[in-house]
């Protein structure tokens, strides 16, 4: 629906808008459009250009040659963002941030290290890491030999003391 901006007559096509502002009010299509919107101006050059309808209205530019100057204009200021585009730096962490985030990070590592040692392994999860570290998907006993394992015992240690104590430490 277009509307007359005149007297608020409504019309179904530009064509009948045309139409009555020349039967009711007595000018031509341009003359109304220029009455509105004003006179059209050639946006290289700033001269007059062609007046099209009332729908179009007047043409942005006199010539092709103006408008083809538009155009280079367009593609040069195109060409120009997308250099800047490529040149832009990309976002890096300021030193202040890189050392937040190391610090940060050793801190959570340290907490997590922490949790992990203060775990108490059962024998399961003892068992899966063996597994683990041997690759292997069946657990054939630990590594460290139960020989080793007593050995290093406090119980071990302690009867070992007491043998070179009753030999006087000597062999
Ligand atoms: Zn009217
Ligand atoms: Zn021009």
């Amino acid at each position: 629906m277009i509307m007359c901006k005149f007297c608020g007559y409504r019309c179904d096509t530009f064509r009948g808008l045309s139409n009555h502002i020349k039967n009711v009010h007595g000018i031509t299509s341009k003359e109304y459009h220029i009455l509105i919107h004003g006179p059209g101006k050639c946006k290289i050059c700033g001269s007059d250009t062609e007046f099209k309808n009332l729908n179009i209205g007047f043409r942005d530019f006199c010539s092709v040659k103006c408008a083809n100057v538009y155009k280079g204009m367009q593609d040069e200021i195109r060409k120009k963002i997308s250099l800047a585009q490529k040149d832009k730096p990309r976002k890096r962490h300021s030193k202040e941030t890189k050392t937040l985030i190391s610090k940060n990070s050793k801190k959570q590592w340290k907490n997590n290290r922490d949790k992990m040692l203060s775990v108490v392994r059962d024998i399961k999860t003892r068992q899966k890491i063996s597994m683990s570290l041997t690759g292997s998907d069946n657990f054939f006993g630990f590594k460290t030999k139960i020989n080793k394992l007593i050995r290093s015992s406090d119980k071990y240690q302690e009867w070992r003391l007491m043998v070179f104590g009753r030999d006087n430490f000597t062999c």
